[in-house]
């Protein structure tokens, strides 16, 4: 294992002067090109990250370096960096070059991070295998004919392959978390609210977070430290102050109270090896001292249909801006305002985004918004209210993070509910706008990882994280 796989080697590394940021940064552009049949790079920003670590190799030496100096980090391709290009691994955005960068990037750069270049990912964040990406599959480096898990899979096996110490992914109903289980890497999604969202193009606006992948939970914490946060461009970020996410993480938590949801242990869906390994945990817990009880959540079937009754609607309207006028792709065979909309749509969009902008814009038709998307909505506050009144009484819910292991390439393409079933352990985390995490703990008999997802209040991200890192030292 390369000696500076983290931030937090590269740090100790930087500051006794045995590697520099040009070192690591080499180091990884040549893991990315012996790598490259993962797919998981779109582009990588040789020149602009090499120029960065020199840099950054400048300030370390004169002690001005940022908090995140050292971290090689990898965008997912659907955030937004100045005269980079992004496409949201759809050919409706080709060409198209960012005019500016998401807070998101300019937090990482003001910090002295890296960036490596973009990474693939479903096409507009939608999906759940990055089988939807306009640019190929991407592969799971632990088994190459298995999925990525998505629609952060590049982004994931970025991390994963060892190809930079972390990549900013986005969660709409799991798309951090789940890869990051089929992978084996940490996958967080923090609070609704606590991380800006300007720049990063946009799919379920009231569901979408960015977050970090990550191979410790304290790289995750340092990046999660510096990306969150108001920002005067995200009006719908939170006021609160962002607590110092890494101090305290190793220290032991005390006595904990944790919920596990009955119906997620029991599911017939759930791989019996990981829900071995999840009532393991939980005698391990409690031999530790901690509470572990079963609640019941009465609402589990709901959480997928309700998830893609309000994700769609909002995808039908976030994707109209895509229409041939504004953006990228203009079909060569259109003649008038209305071809150009249509055919630049029909042709730069692939089955699945058209799929889901079809299904939301019905749901949201005068008829049937009353049957669907009001329905939706009321459906979502149920989940909402149950979930907090679990917080009134436990620290944590404790839930397997998919049903499975990395799926083999096709086998949920032919049945859209099927894939969608995928997500069944991830969107609740969404619906309810809490953080959850993703643990590497598990090693199927398959040979393949699986995750352990941990959720926590809003804005527990500190307890949440602390807990993490007590749980990935146990085991
Ligand atoms: N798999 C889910 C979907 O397809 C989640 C996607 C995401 O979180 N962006 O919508």
């Amino acid at each position: 294992m390369y000696p500076y796989s983290t931030l937090a080697e590269t740090r100790k590394g930087l500051s006794n002067h045995s590697v520099s940021c040009t070192a690591v940064v080499q180091h990884f552009l040549t893991r990315i090109n012996e790598q490259e049949k993962l797919n998981a790079f779109l582009e990588v920003f040789s020149e602009t990250a090499l120029a960065k670590a020199a840099e950054v190799d400048a300030k370390v030496k004169v002690g001005t370096a940022g908090k995140l100096a050292g971290l090689v980090i990898a965008l997912k391709d659907n955030i937004c960096y100045k005269g980079h290009s992004v496409s949201a691994s759809s050919k409706i955005l080709e060409g198209f070059v960012s005019l500016y960068s998401a807070t998101v990037v300019e937090r990482l750069l003001a910090e002295d991070a890296i960036i490596i270049g973009r990474c693939n990912c479903d096409e507009f964040a939608m999906g759940s295998s990055n089988e939807n990406s306009a640019f190929g599959n991407v592969l799971n480096p632990h088994h190459t004919e298995r999925v990525s898990g998505g629609s952060s899979g590049g982004s994931t096996v970025a991390v994963a392959a060892g190809l930079c110490h972390a990549a900013l992914g986005t969660d709409t109903g799991g798309s951090i978390r789940q890869p990051a289980s089929f992978c084996g890497v940490v996958g967080m999604k923090p609070t609704y609210s606590r991380v800006s969202r300007y720049g990063v193009i946009a799919y379920a606006s009231s569901f979408d977070q960015v977050g970090p992948l990550t191979h410790t939970v304290e790289d995750a914490a340092s990046i999660l430290e510096v990306i969150s946060g108001m920002d005067e461009y995200d009006s719908t970020l939170s006021s609160k102050p962002v607590p110092a996410y890494t101090s305290d993480l190793s220290k032991t938590p005390e006595k904990t109270k944790i919920a596990y949801i009955r119906e997620c242990v029991e599911h017939e869906g759930l791989d019996p090896e990981i829900k071995k390994h999840l009532q393991g945990l939980i005698a391990t817990l409690k031999a530790d001292g901690h509470t572990v009880e079963a609640v019941d959540f009465p609402y589990l079937e709901y959480l997928v249909p309700a998830y893609y009754v309000l994700t769609t609607a909002e995808a039908s309207s976030n994707l109209a801006r895509y229409d041939g006028v504004h953006y990228g792709y203009r079909s060569p065979n259109a003649v008038d305002l209305e071809s150009t909309y249509k055919k630049s749509r029909s042709e730069g969009f692939g089955t699945e985004v058209k799929r889901r902008i079809l299904l939301g814009t019905f749901v949201l038709s005068e008829g049937y918004y009353d049957a669907y998307y009001s329905k939706g909505q009321k459906v979502r506050r149920l989940i909402q209210d149950k979930t907090n009144a679990i917080f009134k009484d436990y620290q944590f819910i404790l839930l397997p993070t998919t049903p499975g292991t990395a799926f083999p390439f096709g086998a949920n393409s032919a049945d859209p509910i099927k894939m969608y079933l995928e997500d069944i352990f991830t969107v609740h985390a969404n619906h309810a706008g809490i953080p959850a995490i993703s643990l590497p703990l598990g090693k199927h008999s398959n040979g393949l990882p699986f995750g352990v997802q941990l959720m926590a209040a809003h804005f527990e991200e500190p307890a949440l994280l602390r807990f993490s890192a007590y749980l990935m030292n146990k085991t």
